[in-house]
């Protein structure tokens, strides 16, 4: 009994397909009932031809099972099943058991219906067509020539036949429906908690994933604030001091300092693309500075390793444009920072082109063209893969980490756009992206160059943008340095600056003095920026005032911006505070009546 019940289960498993596991139930009930037949027309005494008829049905259903399980071909075994029985044996049962007048009418009925059950696609419809042809054949027969049926003994053999041909196909229909709905629902059990597991392990992703940005924003937090405070101190140091030597390693430091930046905003921007939070943010930009930083900022780097950064643009460049002029920044400097990295004679072309599409709309071209060392062509499909690094062991001595243009690709998929390159090792090679960007103003760019801002914008050559000796300004950070720091960068400005620790010396310092403006650093022990500018906020000096609040943040994750809006301040500063960014926040915000231009 053990063993049958194995064995009934080993043909209804899970790992079968439901048309498999059909074809088995049925050849099983088949088998089974057959063999209750075959006993009950012993007792009856149909006779040894009858008794050997079931014994070869007996047979074909359990080769059926043999094709089936064995050979693994459960389509096979439903076709030969199906065939056997309608075609073969249901004619000789008809004819050997008492033909229309008995029950084989509903064994006819049984075997048609099976077909349907194990047999799949296109042979369904042959077989169906068969049966049809047959019994016009088999009633026909019977009709022109009876002596070639063998009748039932009486009509009480008849009659009970047919009681037989009823019943029993109404049990093998109902058990084969039973086994069917119980397999289907097993599977639906098996798939409910499958997503059932599916749900929970998404829960456990999506946590994992929020640790994750947490522990980043943490991560930005406490390395940023170290650099802000080593970029700011040198900064005083580059402009404050004249001694060659402190110059030198003071340019060191800076140096390493943007290079460690870089790197920092690297891994965010890569693990926000990772988690789908990199947004593109279109914005009106200008052309001319969008060249003029990029070529800039490069051309100093350049000079440096002794090479020559030319620039090529089209003139007739619209003007102003609506598009994510920061990523497509942060898109070239990555091209032209590789260029220089990667060359070390010659030329570098940065190009700046477009191609006019409908409406208000055009490609921007940008290309970068290098004399380097260039990329072999088994390396140049992964370049774009992420801490992907090409020729790892000749370009050792070049620091990176193989983000840079897996950020790029992926910023320039995010704004529809493409990048290609062609190279040749030891010859050079081209980046050209295209950037579809909308026209805000068509108005030709005309000739840069003499606008360049050729003024360094750190060091001794730095020049504040304003000076406001009439406006008062208040700093909330709870690390000394970052205060230091933010008092040094606008020394020349001559603002007066105030400055608290924390969040509840500011409150005390703003309810009793008037301030142009206030910096309020988000993350402070105690009392943090945000819920110091809601106490702020209640006081009677604001509700008058309305002093434009700005927001300092080492959390440079995507989204934060949009928070600080949300709870009120006018904007946000990004640790590490660049002289340029600080002065331009402060023209922006304090009184127009009290601010001076130097420029
Ligand atoms: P990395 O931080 O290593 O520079 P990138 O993602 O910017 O990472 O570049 C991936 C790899 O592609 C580099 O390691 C380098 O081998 C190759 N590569 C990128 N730009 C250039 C180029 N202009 N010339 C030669 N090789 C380049």
């Amino acid at each position: 009994m053990n063993r049958i019940k194995k064995l009934l289960k080993y043909l209804i498993r899970d790992e079968l397909t439901a048309q498999h596991r059909l074809v088995n139930a049925i050849l099983v009930v088949g088998i089974a009932s057959l063999f209750f037949c075959t006993i009950f027309d012993f007792f009856i005494g149909t006779g040894a031809r009858t008794f050997w008829i079931m014994g070869l049905l007996i047979l074909c259903f359990v080769f059926s099972l043999y094709i089936a399980n064995v050979k693994n071909k459960p389509g096979i075994a439903g076709i030969i099943l199906a065939v056997s029985s309608n075609f073969v044996l249901m004619p000789i049962l008809f004819f050997a058991e008492g033909g229309k007048e008995s029950g084989m009418p509903i064994w006819l009925v049984l075997a048609g219906l099976f077909t349907w059950l194990v047999v799949e696609g296109w042979p369904i419809f042959l077989i169906y067509a068969g049966d049809i042809v047959m019994c016009v054949i088999l009633f026909t027969a019977e009709y022109n020539h009876p002596e070639l049926v063998n009748k039932m003994a009486d009509r009480k053999a008849e009659f009970t036949d047919y009681i037989f041909g009823i019943s029993t196909v109404i049990l093998i229909f109902g058990i084969i429906f039973k086994v069917q709905s119980r397999i289907y629902e097993k599977r639906r059990m098996q798939l409910e908690n499958k997503e059932r597991e599916l749900t929970e392990m998404n829960l456990d992703l999506e946590k994992a994933n929020e640790a994750k940005s947490i522990f980043l924003a943490r991560m930005s937090h406490e390395i940023r604030t170290p650099i802000n405070a080593i970029i700011g101190m040198n900064e005083m140091t580059l402009r404050e001091s004249s001694e060659s030597n402190i110059l030198n390693y003071a340019g060191s430091i800076e140096t390493a300092s943007n290079t460690l930046l870089s790197l920092i905003n690297d891994i965010l921007d890569f693990s926000k693309i990772e988690s789908g939070l990199m947004k593109v943010i279109p914005e009106e930009y200008e052309v001319n500075s969008l060249i003029n930083d990029c070529y800039s900022l490069l051309d100093m780097r350049a000079k440096g390793k002794g090479l020559k950064l030319k620039l090529e643009y089209n003139e007739k460049l619209p003007t102003i444009l609506l598009g994510d002029g920061v990523r497509i920044r942060q898109i070239i400097t990555n091209l032209l920072t590789n260029a220089v990295k990667y060359t070390d004679i010659g030329t570098i072309t940065f190009e700046v082109d477009y191609i006019k599409k409908e409406d208000q709309r055009i490609d921007l071209v940008i290309r970068v063209t290098d004399t380097g060392r260039g990329i072999s062509q088994e390396d140049i499909g992964n370049i774009f893969e992420s801490f992907s690094r090409a020729d790892e062991r000749r370009n050792r001595n070049i620091e990176g980490t193989g983000l840079g243009l897996a950020i790029t690709k992926q910023l320039i998929d995010l704004m529809d756009g493409s990048i290609s390159v062609k190279s040749q090792p030891g010859v050079g090679s081209e980046f050209t992206t295209v950037i579809p960007q909308i026209v805000v103003s068509k108005e030709p760019i005309g000739n840069i160059r003499d606008k360049f801002n050729a003024r360094g914008t750190t060091g001794q050559n730095y020049k504040e943008s304003l000076i406001a000796p009439n406006a008062r300004i208040l700093v909330v950070d709870d690390v000394m340095v970052n205060l230091q720091i933010i008092q040094l960068l606008l020394k020349q400005t001559l603002i007066n600056i105030d400055t608290a620790e924390s969040g509840k010396k500011a409150i005390e310092l703003y309810k009793d003095n008037h301030y142009d403006l206030v910096f309020l650093d988000h993350m402070m022990p105690e009392m943090d920026g945000i819920e110091t500018f809601i106490e702020i906020k209640r006081t009677d000096r604001y509700v008058k005032e309305h002093t434009p609040i700005v927001v300092l943040t080492a959390n440079a994750i995507q989204g934060a911006d949009k928070e600080y809006m949300a709870v009120g301040f006018v904007d946000y500063l990004t640790k590490p505070v660049q002289a340029k960014e600080l002065e331009h926040v402060l023209i922006k915000y304090l009184p127009v009546n009290l601010v001076t231009m130097t420029e």
